[in-house]
């Protein structure tokens, strides 16, 4: 083939990202009309009235390019956050974020030292710019290993990428752990910690990674519209750096990499604060019960601080559940078979999920 010339080694290699199932497509396959996803962790809630009603009235402008500064947005995140405007990027979704920091910083010979099994773009961002992804292995409690990370770094390290919570697992890193791993990193890398499940956090000590941003210049922290916001069909995201990484991811985007639909519903979203805290609600009240729920079929799962659990539910297991008109996500990509990523859904989603594994289960016996 003529490409083979053309294309990139790093690119002709790279694995595709494979997303989760589509509703639709289940139904179709199954001839039933009552799927339920819970398989990519997006918000069961949907997104706020606030910001569908955001939505509509935008519509009437969508011949106009964005405001390619986000202005309105950055203005009221800034305050949020309490950080100052510069500190802001916006991207389309953090995934994009993640491509601005392999564009700006990686290239072939450089490496990135991340966990695995964490957040499955990160060897496909890195491979993309023909650097090096290197995988550090969950510890025994599939918990980030952080002497291992730190082990890991080497003269070629330009990036670090922390996923905390982590996906797929949901397990997350503490203060102490984080601030002592930071502390103790090289000057000269890019520190990447996504932080996409950071609204859902329960934990006391969860660490504040934005403290970072002034003790440690090269920092970046991700978080998203796509979760806890019921945003992730609008795609918008975005890093809080310091000013100087900010400049260049900055540099590194595209004009109008965030559309303007994307933005008014974000400023809207972000002023619903009631809808933000009933999903926490709602997600809270579904961890506990799944955690409880599946323990008690003698499943194995793990403490979460995300909107979703990892369970250890037997291999093939995913794929009865399929039949059963139920998405969640396999992990058999990871190299754990036996596990799977659920998205906790409402208490009705949950329930089906928990009665069909018990069904699953007894008929299995
Ligand atoms: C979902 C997710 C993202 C990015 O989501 P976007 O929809 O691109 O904003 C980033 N990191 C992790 C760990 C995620 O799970």
């Amino acid at each position: 083939m003529g490409l083979d010339r053309v294309v990139k080694p790093h690119i002709r290699s790279l694995e595709p990202y494979q997303p989760g199932k589509p509703i639709e497509e289940l139904e179709r396959e199954l001839g039933i009309d009552d799927v339920i996803k819970l398989a990519s962790n997006e918000s069961p809630l949907g997104p706020s009235p606030r910001a569908v009603a955001a939505l509509r009235s935008g519509l009437e402008g969508v011949h106009r390019y964005p405001d390619g500064a986000s202005f309105e947005l950055r203005r009221a995140l800034a305050r949020r956050l309490a950080v100052d405007e510069e500190q802001l990027v916006f991207g389309c979704g953090a995934d994009e974020l993640l491509e601005l920091v392999a564009k700006t910083c990686l290239g072939p010979g450089d490496e990135a030292v991340h966990a695995w099994p964490s957040f499955a773009m990160y060897p496909i961002v890195v491979r993309g710019m023909g650097a090096t992804p290197v995988a550090v292995p969950l510890d025994a409690d599939l918990v980030h290993d952080l002497d291992a990370m730190r082990a890991a770094i080497t003269e070629r390290t330009r990036v670090v990428m922390l996923c905390n919570p982590n996906n797929p697992t949901g397990t997350s890193l503490g203060a102490e752990a984080f601030d002592a791993f930071v502390a103790s990193l090289p000057e000269d890398l890019v520190l990447v910690v996504d932080e996409a499940y950071f609204e859902y956090r329960r934990r006391e000590d969860f660490p504040d990674a934005l403290t970072w941003l002034s003790r440690r210049p090269g920092t970046v922290v991700l978080r998203t519209f796509s979760k806890i916001y019921g945003l992730a069909g609008l795609r918008v995201g975005y890093g809080v750096a310091d000013r100087e990484l900010a400049g260049y991811l900055q540099r590194a985007r595209h004009p109008f990499n965030v559309n303007r639909l994307a933005e008014v519903a974000a400023l809207a979203a972000l002023d619903d604060e009631d809808h933000a805290r009933r999903s926490r609600d709602v997600n809270a009240a579904g961890a506990a019960y799944l955690t409880r729920e599946l323990a008690g079929l003698g499943i194995e799962v793990w403490p979460t601080d995300a909107n979703f659990v990892l369970a250890r539910i037997g291999e093939g297991q995913s794929e009865r559940l399929l039949r059963e008109g139920i998405i969640v996500r396999p992990l058999g990509g990871f190299g754990m078979p036996e596990h799977v990523r659920i998205s906790i859904g409402l208490p009705e989603e949950n329930e089906r999920l928990v009665k069909t594994l018990r069904r699953l289960r007894e008929a299995g016996r």
